[in-house]
């Protein structure tokens, strides 16, 4: 076996490490969230490697997440007998950072410890978070399956570097070691635990053990007993009954599941019953995570909800679960009729899993729908939100879910020139409400830039008249207008393409003047023309100008020339 070998951390790590500990002191009971939500997400994947590979549980199926400490040597452990991990697991998963969205994290840093540890929480806090309190981490495992004598041992002081070594461990699974810093005896304590894991954890789904502790009247301190006690609920938050489970809780469990810092947005808890019986606990985080935009290796952008099987997790980010422009959405799917012993690809393909995904579209609608049409000003406050953070992906939805397509429609929001500022504030059923008289369209303008469209000479006419034009310049518009043709039976009409037909908001008299002039200038528009050769289809004249002398229409049917700009940006 490899002898102790010494290696750096990754440049990132360093960084994280450094920033965790500075910017997240005030915060650092959360080290322990971080390690038991790692244990239980550890127990998890073994049960689901274990579906088809018993033999992993080597005779122990009863997989918990056990803290002791020891006063003496200033120690405090953090045990599971989860999936464990191999040396070249601990090297990649414990010296590297290899999450997506890593690149844009650091180069949003600010400086400002204060900015920064909400950054770091929408990163993800995670196994680093143990520097906070330790001056040594030492962590011990083995991979479920391999053999007691390919245990490793991975330790640092949290600097540059940390040591592997390859060590006997006869039990499988992890225990994190913390060498508690000068003045963080607080963590030798099981009352101090035991309240961290009834604030931070208690929704963990698996026993969370300690040693059983009594009070020896004749000795006059407290003993350790040799008996297990269970210090958190140990029951899935979902199954129980709504009315039972307190905000703190559900806030709580989405730190869990979402590995968030922060609070969520809003939520949904439902029991689904009928012929498909599944709970669902679906949550819109406050934040857009850092890889949102961001493609994995198999070309897809990360989905955050989890599926399981009667209380037995069976899959991260189940793809299916949710279309691609809800791929915000945090929590997860618990499903009563889908077998337990089935693989991923089966599962991804079952028509269970199209029915529960339809409801769960549903459900995630009615809450937006629920905040948006809210009296309340808390509500309202939060669905700007929601659509300052996560709008530019629900707009791909226009197009993505033909069957919702009209409420994705009402959820969408804009810039227009009703207000004339850069916010997406204008429904389109606001828009609708403020039409003019005889206004049969929707008028909008797409171009690469707020400033671009609201400054278009293509308004002139609109602006002159009163009509508002929505000012659309996010890239996703041109797929939101190219998908969407009608809102409440009114059209969506660019005001860039065609000829001008403003309908029965024309002034028969300007249109016959028009005419007139057009006329007249037969020979200038003639001329243009022939000196703009293939350039150009026509020249006419129009009545949409009143400052601006020309401007560029697309043909009706063409591509928008924001479109045509679009696309040859992206080399099409
Ligand atoms: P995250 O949990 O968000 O992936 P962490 O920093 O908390 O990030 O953990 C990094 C990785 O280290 C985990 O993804 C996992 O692969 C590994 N890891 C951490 N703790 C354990 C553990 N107790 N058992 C097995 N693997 C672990
Ligand atoms: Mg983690």
């Amino acid at each position: 076996t490899a002898a102790k070998e010494t290696l750096g951390f990754q440049a990132e790590v360093q960084q994280l490490l450094h920033l965790m500990i500075h910017s997240l002191y005030s915060n650092k009971e959360i080290f322990l969230r971080e390690l038991i939500s790692n244990a239980s997400d550890a127990c998890d994947k073994l049960r689901f490697e274990a579906m088809g590979k018993p033999e992993l549980f080597e005779g122990d199926g009863d997989l918990k997440v056990r803290l002791s400490y020891d006063k003496a040597a200033r120690t405090l452990t953090i045990s599971d007998n989860g999936i464990g991990m191999s040396r070249d697991e601990a090297v990649r998963h414990l010296g590297t950072i290899a999450k997506s969205g890593t690149k844009e994290f650091f180069s949003s840093l600010t400086g400002d410890s204060q900015k920064d540890s909400h950054l770091i929480g929408q990163f993800g806090v995670g196994f680093y978070s143990s520097f906070i309190v330790a001056d040594k981490v030492t962590v011990i495992s083995r991979r479920a399956g391999l053999p007691a004598g390919e245990g490793v041992k991975w330790e640092s002081a949290g600097l540059g570097d940390y040591t592997v070594e390859a060590v006997d461990k006869a039990g499988r699974g992890t225990d994190i070691v913390l060498h508690l810093k000068e003045g963080e005896d607080e963590f030798l304590s099981a009352w101090t635990l035991k309240s961290l894991v009834r604030k931070y954890s208690d929704h963990i789904v698996l026993p969370i053990v300690m040693k059983k502790e009594e009070w020896d009247q004749e000795k006059g301190e407290s003993v350790v007993k040799d008996e297990d006690e269970t210090v958190n609920q140990a029951s899935a938050l979902w199954t129980r009954p709504k009315a039972e489970i307190s905000d703190d809780e559900y806030k709580a469990f989405y730190k869990h599941v979402a590995h968030d810092f922060e609070d969520p947005l809003a939520w949904v808890h439902a029991k689904v019953e009928g012929t498909k019986e599944y709970t669902q606990l679906l949550y819109i985080p406050g934040r857009a995570p850092f890889d949102m935009w961001d493609r994995g290796q198999d070309g897809g952008v990360r989905h955050g909800v989890k599926l399981y099987v009667k209380r037995v997790f069976i899959m991260d980010d189940a793809k299916k679960l949710m279309p691609s422009y809800l791929r915000f959405v945090r929590g997860l799917v618990d499903s009563n009729d889908l077998p337990l012993n089935v693989s991923r690809e089966i599962l991804q393909e079952s028509r269970e899993i199209d029915t529960i995904r339809g409801g769960c579209v549903k459900r995630v609608l009615g809450m937006l729908e629920g905040l948006a049409n809210s009296d309340e000003q808390t509500d309202k406050d939060k669905y700007a939100t929601f659509w300052k953070e996560f709008g530019k992906v629900l707009k791909e939805g226009v197009g993505e879910d033909f069957a919702n397509k009209e409420r994705i429609a009402g959820l969408l929001r804009f810039a227009s020139t009703h207000t004339d500022a850069a916010d997406e504030t204008v429904s389109l059923a606001d828009y609708v409400a403020r039409m003019k008289d005889g206004q049969e369209k929707i008028y909008y303008v797409t171009a690469d830039t707020f400033a671009a469209a609201k400054n278009s000479p293509h308004l002139e006419v609109f602006r002159k008249k009163g009509i508002e034009v929505l000012l659309l310049s996010d890239r996703v518009d041109e797929w939101v207008v190219g998908h969407l043709t009608e809102f409440d039976g009114k059209p969506l009409q660019s005001v860039a393409k065609g000829g001008l037909d403003l309908g029965k908001l024309e002034d028969e008299e300007e249109k016959k003047a028009a005419e007139k002039v057009a006329d007249e200038f037969k020979d200038l528009t003639e001329k243009v023309k022939g000196a703009l050769g293939d350039k150009v289809k026509d020249v006419r004249i129009t009545l949409r100008l009143t400052d601006s002398p020309a401007c560029l229409v697309s043909d009706e049917h063409d591509v928008s020339g924001n479109l045509a700009r679009i696309l040859k940006q992206v080399g099409q």
